[in-house]
């Protein structure tokens, strides 16, 4: 390899959002020379725009063990990363009445719990006992993941990239960049013309390694560089209502929403488009459909402001009427893969030396997921320039998330990425 055996070997880590900033911070601290290239400002795409829950409750034993890595980093940034915090928040999983996904519910825990998450099953009444912010008599089944909290995703990025400023990595925002081949010199990435998708004509640096980590651009960029992954992107949507909630983040899962506590009241989200959306031509306002929809979720999932009815109980039968035309509300890219796991690996593999590396394809949870990710990649990158063997006993790589599972031109349907069904089914 290049420089790997004298000197730090040079990395190239394109996207500036929350899996390309933790995996550049990370291979910095590893003692790589790292570039970042961000074609906008930091957290510009899907990480500017996500919605900030956190959690560790997946039933697939990979997925668990990245949560509850993840979760550990975030609590652990919380203390040592300024401008960034964790707050811990419980994570309520609830399915109502006469949704057939119910029955799924205890064995999906008990998956939870088999690998060590802290996920319990609870009765609605008991729910709602422990949560009276909550309406909880429409509901079949619920479960709590203690092990979960929420945070802005824009002040992690911002937050980590300066402390990988500080760790020695080059931050080059505003700068576009397009793939190039492998040469004697490295792997070539191109700067591209400001304002334009050109690449000829423009700066082109070598690198031992380069990394993408372009999000919804990662298919296209790719492809430039006649590597094809099947990343498709698609329209999800959130929005911040002035409802004054303390109450614990809910996935509704036969609603496929969620919601949780926001500094100016409460967010809710989801909205998903299941059709693939253009990365560089989507609407991103919400849909008024999707307002209407938030709002007939807070109805039916928020208990009444607790006033004492003539018993002296809280009213949990009422409906609060939310009217949520103007909220802020927006929407952004989330991306999905055939089988709904990400591509985190290397994607030249089989042309002899693993030099051109992605990160992409999170269906919905890749913010919750970077600090997990971002470690990986790194570790996977050193490695694989160390010369260790992809398929070994040392390999850092997860083999689930393996790219070369897949040619590139697999079609497919995009599926909702938090939704019980696609998580419920046996390892
Ligand atoms: C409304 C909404 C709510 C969400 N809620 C959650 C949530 O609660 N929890 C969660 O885990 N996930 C959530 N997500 C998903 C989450 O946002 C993404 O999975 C995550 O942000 C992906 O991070 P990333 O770094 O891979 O991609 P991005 O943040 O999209 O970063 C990729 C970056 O690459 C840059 N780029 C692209 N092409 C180039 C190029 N040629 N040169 C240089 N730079 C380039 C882009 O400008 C972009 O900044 C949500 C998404 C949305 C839209």
């Amino acid at each position: 390899m290049t420089n790997a055996d004298e000197a730090a070997p040079t990395v190239a880590v394109v996207g500036g959002g929350a899996v390309g900033v933790t995996t550049a911070h990370d291979l910095a601290a590893r003692g790589a020379d790292v570039t970042l290239y961000e074609r906008g400002g930091l957290a510009a795409a899907s990480s500017g725009r996500a919605a900030g829950l956190l959690y560790d409750a997946y039933a697939e034993d990979v997925d668990a063990a990245v949560g509850a890595r993840s979760i550990e980093r975030f609590r652990a940034f919380d203390r040592s990363l300024p401008g960034f915090s964790f707050s811990p928040c419980p994570y309520v999983i609830a399915v109502r009445e006469g949704d057939p996904d119910a029955d799924a519910v205890p064995a999906m825990v008990d998956r939870m719990r088999d690998h060590g998450r802290d996920v319990t099953l609870v009765d609605p009444a008991a729910l709602g006992e422990r949560f009276p912010s909550l309406r909880t008599d429409d509901l079949a089944v619920a479960a709590v993941a203690e092990g979960a909290g929420w945070t802005d995703p824009p002040s992690y990025v911002r937050a980590l990239a300066e402390r990988a400023a500080g760790e020695g990595v080059a931050v080059e925002t505003d700068t576009a960049v397009a793939l190039g081949p492998w040469t004697d010199a490295g792997r070539e990435v191109r700067v591209r013309d400001a304002g334009t998708d050109e690449s000829s004509g423009a700066e082109t640096r070598a690198f031992d390694a380069v990394v993408v980590a372009a999000g919804a651009h990662t298919r296209s960029l790719l492809a430039d560089a006649g590597v094809s992954v099947p990343v498709v992107s698609y329209r999800v949507q959130a929005l911040v209502a002035r409802s004054d909630y303390a109450g614990p983040m809910v996935y509704d899962a036969t609603a496929e929403a969620y919601l949780r506590p926001h500094p100016e009241g409460l967010l809710a989200g989801d909205g998903t488009e299941p059709v693939p959306a253009d990365p560089d031509d989507y609407r991103r306002e919400a849909d008024d459909w999707f307002r209407e929809d938030a709002a007939g979720v807070l109805d039916e999932r928020l208990a009444r402001v607790a006033r004492p009815d003539d018993a002296g109980q809280p009213d949990r039968g009422e409906r609060i009427g939310h009217d949520l035309d103007d909220a802020r509300a927006w929407a952004g890219l989330c991306t999905a893969t055939p089988d709904g796991d990400p591509l985190v690996g290397p994607v030249d593999a089989e042309e002899g030396d693993a030099t051109l590396f992605v990160a992409a394809g999170w269906q919905g949870h890749g913010f919750m997921r970077a600090p997990a990710v971002g470690e990986v990649v790194a570790e996977g990158v050193l490695a694989s320039l160390a010369g260790v063997a992809l398929d070994g006993p040392d390999s850092p790589w997860t083999g689930a998330f393996d790219p070369r599972r897949f040619d590139g031109t697999e079609s497919f349907e995009i599926v909702e990425g938090m939704s019980l069904s696609s998580r419920t089914e046996e390892e």
